[in-house]
């Protein structure tokens, strides 16, 4: 596990001064990783880290001799953090490399960004109890929460191809749905669309298959975390997800930001992993003793909703609700690694693992539309007067999270935001 070290050190100023500025996302001690380029303009796309207002670009700096983030991902834990340690001591206050890397520096507003690496293969977890009992609620309502749920991380493999960044619109999906009073289903544009708030855990170095990763060494797998939306058409959902569970209702589109917070940035932010007595502990090898003591993180959590309306109105987006992973993760990503590998299955640098809706256990940290409206029963009511069950055309939805804690400087994940728009 990555612990502290002079790359925290909260007195650390950086000479870019917009990283130094409070509330800002990607302070000295953050230094998440994306791929950029200049808008506009033709060509490949580059490997940067974010500070402050702008982007590193860590090839021109001479850190790096590739283009390929994954490349980048697969390091061995001690080349991840000896380059940490360099991007952070060329951009402190004072340092000998200022005029050199300033001309390697392109302000963020002028870049355009993809998903920050190439991902292989998806697969979206479970990880919230109380997202699994709500949804369960509606979904089975004689039923809700399965008896596996406290045993298994449970998952599905996930469609990679139609994942995309943040500042994207797509259509609104089309499917089969069947209202439960109904004989036949029908054929249209979803009337559920919904959105998921979750973090996406990508991969550093893969393992071969058949050789499990034991949760001891899970996190020298992990490179970093992003925020994740995976939108959700919950009337297609409700018609297809038995037996097999979601398909068509999760595989239109999802949404990530453009930074990966790594590992290492992650570690003032540790949290033990409880679990209430009354529940069954982890078997051994979901357990360790390092895992029970700070295999959790804590990350705060939002999501905003801006209407086609509002944005006309230049009305600001407004906070539809809030959690912290602490309440609202029931497994951690060490112990999510090592399921996926227990039966000798292969992750490859750049794999991406949905941590599942966080919802947290008060109505207000709903991590759905589906759970804040109780299926669109209780819709809710916007400042401007407009209501909302579901999403409807033209809506933006934006993910943000951040991490505090005494003693640290507050890093953030920069937003992830999507519009839907007609079919
Ligand atoms: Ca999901």
């Amino acid at each position: 596990m990555y612990d502290i070290d002079a790359t925290h050190d909260p007195k650390l100023k950086s000479w870019v001064t917009s990283a130094n500025e409070a509330g800002c996302d990607f302070p000295i001690q953050n230094l998440p990783f994306g791929r950029f380029k200049r808008g506009g303009i033709e060509g490949g796309w580059k490997i940067g880290v974010a500070i402050g207002d702008k982007v590193l670009d860590l090839r021109a700096v001479g850190l790096i001799d590739t283009d390929d983030m994954n490349v980048v991902m697969a390091a061995t834990p001690e080349a991840r953090q000896a380059l940490r340690r360099k991007i952070s001591e060329g951009l402190r206050e004072g340092s000998a490399q200022r005029p050199a890397w300033t001309r390697a520096l392109v302000p963020q507003d002028e870049c355009e960004y993809t998903v920050p690496c190439r991902v292989g293969d998806y697969t979206d977890f479970y990880t919230s109890v109380h997202h699994a009992t709500t949804v369960g609620k509606q979904f089975r309502p004689d039923n809700p929460l399965l008896p596996n749920y406290k045993w298994v991380p449970i998952g599905y493999h996930g469609r990679a191809s139609s994942i995309g960044v943040s500042g994207g619109s797509f259509k609104r999906p089309r499917g089969q749905t069947k209202a439960p009073d109904a004989q036949v289903p029908t054929f249209g544009p979803s009337k559920r669309l919904d959105y998921e708030l979750e973090l996406g855990w990508f991969i550093g170095a893969g393992n071969e298959q058949g050789e499990p990763i034991e949760i001891g060494n899970a996190e020298a797998h992990l490179f970093g975390v992003t925020l994740f939306n995976d939108w959700s058409a919950r009337d297609i959902q409700g018609w297809e997800y038995q037996p097999l569970g979601p398909f068509l209702s999760k595989n239109f589109a999802s949404t990530l930001s453009p930074w990966m917070v790594t590992m290492e940035a992650l570690a003032p932010f540790r949290a033990p992993f409880e679990r209430p007595a009354e529940d069954p502990q982890p078997l051994a090898y979901l357990d360790s003793e390092a895992n029970r003591a700070k295999g959790a993180f804590s990350i705060t959590l939002e999501v905003l909703l801006q209407t086609a309306k509002m944005r006309e109105a230049g009305e600001a987006p407004v906070r539809l609700s809030a959690t912290n992973t602490t309440r609202a993760a029931y497994w951690t990503p060490a112990q999510l690694v090592a399921h996926h590998t227990v039966n000798g299955c292969n992750l490859q640098p750049g794999d991406l693992l949905g941590s599942g809706t966080l919802s947290g256990p008060a109505e207000s940290e709903a991590g759905s539309m589906m759970e804040l409206t109780v299926s669109g029963k209780n819709p809710v009511k916007l400042p401007n007067g407009e209501v909302r069950s579901f999403l409807e055309d033209g809506d933006t939805l934006t993910l943000r999270g951040w991490c505090a804690a005494d003693g640290a400087v507050r890093i953030g994940l920069g937003e992830c935001s999507g519009t839907v728009v007609a079919p």
